[in-house]
């Protein structure tokens, strides 16, 4: 079984993975802006949430990425609590 190594590579833009977005949905909004202290519509505002997603083809990474860690584990998006790796980043190289 695969384990994660901490690369960080799954919160990074990559085009070739068509990986370009991390999904935010209402409830994930709802939760971890509570979680900030900030309202949903300053989240939303703040780190540009559009249809449910933060683009992160521009800055390269999820902006609550640090030091290969989720600044935000403990209420992450659902999305990436239910991702599971299957190792493919060790062929993607430059990390
Ligand atoms: S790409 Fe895989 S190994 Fe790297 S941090 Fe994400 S889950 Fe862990
Ligand atoms: S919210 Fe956390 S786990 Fe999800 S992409 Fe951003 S840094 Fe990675």
């Amino acid at each position: 079984m695969f384990e994660c190594e901490g690369c960080g590579q799954c919160c990074r833009a990559k085009v070739d993975w068509d990986f370009l977005g991390v999904k935010f949905t209402d409830d994930d909004v709802d939760r971890i802006s509570r979680h900030l202290g900030k309202t949903a519509e300053d989240f939303r505002e703040i780190y540009k949430v559009k249809n449910e997603f933060i683009n992160i083809a521009k800055i390269g990474a999820c902006p609550f990425l640090a030091d290969n860690r989720c600044t935000i584990y403990e209420v992450r998006p659902a999305y990436c609590a239910a991702w599971t790796c299957n190792g493919t980043h060790k062929s993607v190289g430059d990390y």
